[in-house]
């Protein structure tokens, strides 16, 4: 019997062994669900993003969101206070179990 293509190793047992046996129609509609559910949780990151920062890009990759901002460093003399911010600065940011998380990735 020929094999179908092998799985992405970084998916669990319980998906790669579930997923071959359903029909073709089940497996579109998976396919469109999953898109939905990636649209929806990329929606909620956006609407979690919550900064004082200047966001000049809001990019989704496979690595997950990239944020591009201009921050305040939180110095109390600093020239940020009167609007010069900092960066632009990458960040890579998720969203999970209803926490956001920042993670810093360097200069732009
Ligand atoms: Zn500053």
């Amino acid at each position: 019997m020929a094999s179908h293509p092998p799985a992405p190793e970084s998916l669990p047992k319980y998906i790669t062994e579930g997923v071959p046996k359903q029909d073709n129609k089940s497996l579109r509609d998976l396919s469109a669900w999953i898109e939905e559910l990636l649209d929806y949780r990329e929606k909620q990151l956006t609407a979690a993003i919550e900064t004082d920062d200047a966001i000049e890009s809001i990019e989704q990759t496979n690595e997950g969101t990239i944020i591009t901002k201009k921050q305040l460093c939180g110095k109390d003399n600093c020239k940020c206070t009167d609007g010069d911010l900092h960066g632009p600065y990458r960040w890579k940011v998720t969203y999970e179990n209803g926490k956001t998380s920042w993670e810093y990735l360097g200069k732009a």
